[in-house]
C-alpha cells in the first residue's frame, strides 16, 4: 500500500482552472492508523484558485522537482515544489504565493485572472527580482 503524505500538502492540477498548486481542503479515506497518511486511493480535493471541487489520485499528483523561495521577510525558506506550480504554498510559514510556473507570463495572467488578488502580482514581481538578483 501506498504511503503518501496528506493531499494537502500534495500539488494537483485543477482541471477546472489548470492551475498546479496544493488544494485548499482535501477528504479522502482515514489511515487504518489514524495517521494523516493518504493511500492514493481518490480524494475529492477542492483547488485553492478557483474553488473547484475534484478528484485527485496517486497518479494525478504533481512531484517536487524544485524548490521555491518564500518571499516574507523573514522566512525564505525553500519551499519544494513541483516547476509546474503556479502558487506554492511555503512549508514553513504557510504562505501562499506565485509559483515558478508564473515566470511564463500566460500563467501568471491566468493564476491573476483566478485568484483575482493583486498579492499573486506583487509577490510575483518580488520573486521576479529577488531571482535577477541571485543572478546577477
Ligand atoms: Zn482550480
Ligand atoms: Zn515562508
Amino acid at each position: 500500500m501506498t504511503n503518501l503524505p496528506s493531499p494537502m500538502r500534495l500539488y494537483f492540477r485543477c482541471p477546472g482552472c489548470a492551475l498546479v498548486a496544493r488544494p485548499g481542503s482535501a477528504s479522502y479515506p482515514a489511515a487504518p492508523d489514524g495517521s494523516p497518511a493518504w493511500d492514493g486511493r481518490p480524494a475529492e480535493v477542492r483547488c485553492s484558485e478557483c474553488g473547484h471541487l475534484h478528484w485527485a489520485q496517486a497518479a494525478d499528483i504533481v512531484p517536487d522537482t524544485t524548490t521555491s523561495t518564500c518571499p516574507r521577510e523573514g522566512c525564505g525558506n525553500e519551499a519544494p515544489c513541483p516547476q509546474e506550480a503556479a502558487v506554492v504554498t511555503c512549508t514553513a510559514c504557510h504562505l501562499l504565493y506565485a509559483g515558478p510556473a508564473t515566470a511564463d507570463p500566460a500563467v501568471r495572467d491566468l493564476a491573476r485572472a483566478t485568484l483575482g488578488l493583486h498579492t499573486v502580482e506583487m509577490q510575483g514581481t518580488l520573486a521576479e527580482a529577488k531571482r535577477r538578483a541571485g543572478r546577477a
